[in-house]
């Protein structure tokens, strides 16, 4: 707009008189989003006196306060103003531009690195010379605006110091990429009434000073009892003990009543020594070679989950550890799905009693992907818990890589954390008083707004990435300062000793008796409490066997009887027209007129779980519908797009189902799962991938968790994980769901494999996952086309029997004497096989389907073969490449089981790089050739 335009404007009635409320709604709205207002209204505003570069944040007040000044300076340019009200009516602008720079940039001139490495570029909106402001100003008393410093005015000299002790200090403060306002404001009224820098009590003081003490003592003595052994030492770091303590203190005050933490190998020892009470002796053993001898493979003393109650002021609230692998940040998710069971047991919708804090290395948070998956589930519906406090040990070092150029392309390795517009709160570890208020902050933050809060404590790595490495090879001038630069104790001390708070006596006997307890090898914290607070009890579950036996049968009538409720839906819900069709085929189902299809039965399967009250849950891509369109588990109304799920309409008794259709995310989501299952053993928890193979992007749960948590650490899990598979011509990526890598992870009876060929199968299979009281994770190479499949079919009584044949014998008449050839297969080749063999009216081939893989059912397949003992040719036959499926790591299992002398050969697709073709031609031929190959007799198999 041109001056005169403006002008012109300016002197209309708008401006000048009672319309500024209006005006100020409106610049309100602009100075969120220029765009959202009219471009007339936005020419306007982009012209108002502001300096470049520095945005004017939305305030009411800030606002009214500029359009008051601007009301009572007249039409722009007029020259009847004095001359001197002009001038300090505009600095007042400039004032509140000034506070609202500190607001959005004092983080980046905070005084957060204790060692004074970084390098913090000039921001020169922090300069009163930036905003036309100079010292002469300093006596000019000004309105603060919002500034919730407690005051309406203050001197620009006043101001400007406690801009700078706010938002400069130890802590940096990031919270202005939050839209909400109300967010803002709190954060603004907490952080800027004590100006960041709140008054401790002595006995707060003392406590933060025994934080330290124990963070320091702990790693001096394990460094002098075991040198050069691994320990992940905290030094530098300390302030995360008392931290973490006034944390869960804070928590407890404010109604949490269980807290899970996770974190990697960094300062573990001392977190189980010094927050949860681990007894130092059974560290000390530990370093001496002493293990648990009921643990099959055991895992290091740094991943080490442990469990204790707490005493707080609010009562005691129990404390989890997670056990964790080396695999940096997936423990997150996982220690998130264990607080959503914890709440879910609790029924606790809101997370105010379960607290989960998640510890991260500054450059794994910035590093990997997971960090933003896990984000990213943060307040969906299915994986919410009401937010957590993230806790990054900034060591300003990620093993040997220091270099900010090679660890990110973000100012901070706390960046992620934007895309949640979590607040996120920089603090030099070296002034732990500033670190407790912060913490405290977070926690109020996340209880009040639901929400993730992110603090960043900024520390040092004293020694290497482990106590035998040498960092000043790699981190010279870095080291050189860590070894000039005094513990957190000492400065900590010598503040506690300069503000007379305490005496040196008192200082070295606190460090004495920490030193004697752990000599004693008594426990160290004084809130340790043995565990009665947690919430579940695993003994059922404890030892037992896949062969302990249950009984999860249940009559034709009670079946039919779940059917009929689990296909009713109140009259105004509005089926799609193939949904309906489908509801009504699953009537006739269970009338008994049709015979029932796959999703008749699993349906049936998950009514007769929560019938007998247990829990469901359920999540993956497309879970609710079934991505092949078979479940249809959540029916959507066509009227008006609400949902409904029969499944949880079935009685008052009934345990809760929920069936989420997840994130576009694999390797959190089934941390998550996993977390969930390894807190609640009463539930069924199932994992859905849309192809099978997408569970290649959580190969890490699978190997690192469910495939070997047991062993590693005692922690059973019943997670059910149901992954399509089968040779459809869908091409490399949608056939296979890597049975081969599920197969070759087995031993130790750790998990079990399926492959259900039937209806009644895959509801026995599911029934038994919770009716038998052992809990391990359940592998299912699930159907695609066998969900249509018309020999795929089952009968009300087949269901009725309530078992899961590990082995499914010769179904049709074959006279076993003259069988000369039996071929054993697995999943949806058995089909076409069976269809194969009908057409060609063969009579001397027998079929054979092991229906459970791993554990290899010796015994049933024994009793499967026993009239074949005659036969001396056998075959195995899979859809699969040579290289895949089962044939390499069950061909042991397949030999055990046929004749002695008699030979086993393989019938399958050739060796391949690719899991399939991706032409339909050449898969058709290929199909065809295995199974000729596997029924011709004297040829074709290798
Ligand atoms: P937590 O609530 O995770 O601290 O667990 C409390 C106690 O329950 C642990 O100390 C274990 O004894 C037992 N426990 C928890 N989770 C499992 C699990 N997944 N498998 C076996 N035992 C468990």
């Amino acid at each position: 707009m041109q001056k005169s335009a403006m002008k012109a404007w300016w002197e209309s009635s708008y401006m000048a008189g009672g319309n500024a409320a209006y005006i100020e709604e409106i610049y309100e709205a602009y100075l969120e989003n220029p765009q959202d207002v009219e471009p007339q209204w936005r020419d306007i505003f982009d012209q108002l006196p502001r300096l470049e570069g520095v945005e004017i944040e939305t305030n009411h007040s800030d606002v009214r306060e500029l359009f008051k000044k601007m009301a009572q300076l007249g039409p722009l340019g007029r020259t009847s103003a004095p001359a001197t009200a002009n001038a300090s009516d505009a600095k007042q602008v400039k004032v509140l531009q000034l506070i609202n720079a500190y607001r959005f940039r004092g983080h980046e001139q905070a005084n957060l690195d204790p060692l004074d490495l970084w390098k913090q570029e000039r921001v020169r909106d922090l300069e009163l010379s930036h905003h036309e402001l100079t010292e002469q100003d300093f006596d000019s008393v000004f309105s603060v605006g919002s500034y919730a410093v407690g005051k309406e005015t203050m001197p620009l000299g006043e101001l400007f110091k406690s801009l700078n002790r706010t938002y400069c200090s130890s802590i940096g403060a990031e919270y202005m990429h939050i839209t909400n306002t109300e967010q803002k404001r709190w954060l603004q009224q907490r952080i800027e009434s004590v100006q960041a820098k709140p008054e401790f009590s002595r006995d707060s003081k003392i406590s933060i000073l025994k934080g330290l003490i124990a963070a320091d003592g702990m790693e001096k003595y394990l460094g002098s009892k075991f040198p050069g052994a691994k320990r992940f030492s905290l030094e530098g770091g300390d302030a995360l003990i008392p931290m973490l303590k006034s944390l869960i203190s804070h928590a407890g005050v404010n109604g949490a009543k269980e807290v899970v933490i996770g974190m990697a190998h960094r300062g573990r020892l001392n977190v189980l020594v010094n927050v949860l009470g681990k007894n130092p002796s059974v560290l000390f053993d530990e370093f001496s070679g002493k293990h648990d001898e009921s643990l099959s493979s055991g895992d290091v003393k740094y991943h080490a989950g442990y469990s204790s109650d707490f005493a707080t002021p609010g009562g005691d609230l129990h404390l989890a550890l997670a056990f964790n692998p080396s695999h940096l940040e997936i423990v997150n998710p996982v220690v998130i799905g264990s607080v959503r069971a914890r709440l879910d047991r609790r029924q606790c919708n809101d997370g105010s009693t379960v607290l989960p804090i998640t510890i991260h290395g500054d450059s794994a948070i910035a590093g990997q992907g997971v960090v933003q998956e896990t984000f990213n589930m943060s307040q969906t519906r299915g994986f919410s818990v009401g937010g957590t406090v993230r806790i990054v040990i900034n060591n300003q070092v990620g093993f040997t890589t220091s270099n900010k150029e090679d660890t990110r392309s973000t100012q901070y390795c706390t960046d992620i954390a934007k895309m949640v517009q979590a607040p996120i709160f920089h603090v030099n570890a070296d002034d732990p008083e500033a670190v407790i208020f912060v913490t405290q902050l977070a926690l109020d933050y996340r209880n009040k707004f639901k929400r993730d809060v992110m603090i960043d404590l900024v520390c040092y790595r004293r020694h290497g990435h482990n106590e035998a490495d040498t960092p000043d090879a790699t981190q010279p001038l870095m080291y050189k300062k860590i070894k000039k630069h005094p513990v957190p104790r000492e400065l900590y001390a010598q503040q506690l000793l300069a503000e007379n708070t305490i005496s040196q006596h008192e200082i070295d006997k606190l460090i004495a008796d920490y030193r004697s307890a752990l000599d004693h090898g008594a426990c160290v914290v004084e809130e340790w409490r043995p565990m009665t607070e947690h919430s579940v009890d695993w003994s059922p579950y404890i030892g037992q066997e896949w062969t302990v036996p249950y009984d999860a049968s249940l009559s034709v009538e009670q079946i039919k009887e779940l059917g009929n409720k689990v296909c009713s839906y109140p009259e105004n819900v509005k089926l799609q027209a193939r949904v309906a069709k489908l509801y009504q085929d699953r009537i006739s189902m269970i009338s008994g007129e049709k015979p029932l299809d796959w999703g008749c039965a699993e349906i049936l399967a998950y009514a007769s779980i929560v019938e007998q009250g247990s829990r469901i849950r359920f999540t993956g891509q497309d879970s609710g519908r079934g991505t092949f369109f078979h479940r249809h588990a959540v029916i959507h109304n066509q009227t008006d797009a609400s949902t409904y799920m029969p499944l949880q309409h079935m009685s008052d008794k009934q345990g809760p189902i929920e069936i989420y259709d997840s994130v576009l995310s694999e390797e959190a989501v089934l941390a998550f799962e996993y977390g969930y299952a390894t807190a609640e053993p009463g539930a069924l928890t199932i994992w859905e991938a849309q192809f099978g193979d997408f569970a290649n992007g959580a190969q890490v749960v699978i190997d690192q968790f469910l495939s070997s948590g047991e062993q590693k650490w005692g922690r059973l899990c019943g997670l059910t994980l149901l992954l399509p598979h089968g040779y459809e011509g869908q091409g490399p990526e949608h056939s296979s769901a890597r049975l081969e890598r599920f197969l070759q992870l087995c031993a130790d009876h750790n998990m079990q494999v399926c492959v259900p060929s039937t209806p009644a199968q895959v509801y026995n299979m599911i029934r038994r996952q919770v009716v038998r009281p052992m809990r391990r994770p359940l592998i299912v190479m699930s159907p695609k086309s066998l969900l249509r499949h018309s020999l795929a079919v089952s009968s009300l009584e087949e269901l009725a029997e309530g078992v899961f044949h590990n082995v499914i014998g010769e179904i049709d008449e074959i006279d076993a004497k003259q069988v000369k050839r039996v071929v054993m297969c697995s999943g949806k080749v058995y089909y076409d096989l069976l269809e194969q063999r009908r057409k060609d009216e063969q009579t001397d081939v027998a079929i054979i389907r092991i229906e459970q893989l791993y554990p290899f059912p010796h015994v049933d397949i024994e009793k499967a073969l026993a009239d074949y003992q005659h036969v001396k040719d056998w075959v195995w036959c899979q859809e699969e490449p040579q290289n895949q499926g089962a044939w390499y790591c069950m061909q042991h299992n397949f030999w055990a089981s046929i004749p002695e002398g008699a030979k086993l050969t393989y019938a399958g697709r050739e060796a391949s790089a690719s899991p399939a073709v991706g032409y339909i031609s050449v898969h058709n031929q290929q199909q065809k050739t295995l199974v000729e190959n596997a029924l011709t007799i004297n040829q074709g198999t290798k």
